[in-house]
């Protein structure tokens, strides 16, 4: 399990040099450890890039799906349809598999435009959005994707998430755009006005030093004034559907994006990195 913790790196390694083959994946999205493919190319070579890839010093095995139609990625069944364009559907997904989609050349260039659109296709209401009735609402952000601690890499949030949305990884970011991610199991609003009210309980504070990272940064940067703050949620545990403790896939959730996002100080606010939510 640790080895997902490290695909992100490992992608740069692959398509920055090394494995030739990958030149014919049209797109390569990946949620944690599921990942998207679009294929131009034969089957039997995209079978050689797996068995290439497989042979990682990481201890990394990728599995897979290869369906030229139609193929399950995460909660959405993704098709291609009678014209050759790509549909999606929400899905409601029974096992945990890596899928791809074997796009054969006749489908290509209407299809290949249309991949990016799909993780955010209109009858979807994937993202963030304050209910528009509660005191959190000012400080969480309407969007539909975050991005690194860089701003080098976005990724688009997958899953419907709002005031009142729990088991929740959000992250939340200061007005020098340092990020910090966090998780509640309780409703999104609640931790937001706990964060709000940390900040405002700095400024009377007598031992800085005793202070949370974002308490502790708002005092020392921005006057502990809590409208700079921004609260987007980026994920959720699915009740049900992932099985196990929810608590700890919660936990497991806050632990990748810190690693993905690089949101540890001094890149980010965060200070502690646990993998304890793993073993
Ligand atoms: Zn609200
Ligand atoms: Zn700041």
């Amino acid at each position: 399990m640790y080895a997902n913790l490290f695909l992100g790196y490992w992608e740069r390694e692959i398509f920055g040099e090394g494995v030739q083959a990958a030149s014919h994946a049209q797109c390569w999205y990946r949620y944690i450890d599921d990942i998207f493919v679009v294929w131009q190319g034969t089957e039997p070579g995209f079978r050689d890039l797996i068995r290439e890839l497989n042979s990682n010093p990481y201890n990394i095995k990728l599995t897979y799906t290869i369906d030229a139609k139609e193929i399950d990625s995460l909660d959405i069944k993704i098709l291609v349809d009678s014209v050759g364009n790509i549909q999606s559907d929400v899905f409601r997904k029974a096992t945990s598999v890596n899928s791809l989609l074997h796009a054969t050349s006749a489908h290509l260039s209407s299809t290949i435009k249309a991949v990016p659109n799909i993780f955010g296709a209109p009858k979807q209401r994937w993202g963030c959005f304050p209910c528009g009735s509660c005191l959190a609402c000012h400080n969480i952000d309407r969007a539909t994707y975050f991005t690194t601690s860089d701003g080098g890499r976005d990724y688009r949030i997958v899953h419907y998430i709002s005031c009142s949305t729990t088991f929740v990884v959000y992250y939340a970011v200061c007005p020098c755009n340092l990020i910090y991610v966090g998780l509640t199991s309780l409703e999104l609003r609640t931790r937001t006005r706990e964060h709000v009210r940390d900040i405002v309980a700095a400024k009377t504070c007598t031992d800085p030093s005793a202070l949370k990272t974002i308490p502790g940064h708002f005092r020392l940067r921005h006057n502990c004034d809590p409208t700079g703050l921004r609260i987007r949620g980026i994920d959720k545990v699915h009740m049900g559907t992932r099985g196990g403790n929810s608590k700890q896939v919660l936990a497991q959730l806050e632990c990748r994006w810190i690693v993905s996002l690089n949101t540890m100080s001094p890149h980010g606010l965060n200070e502690k990195l646990s993998f304890a939510p793993f073993l």
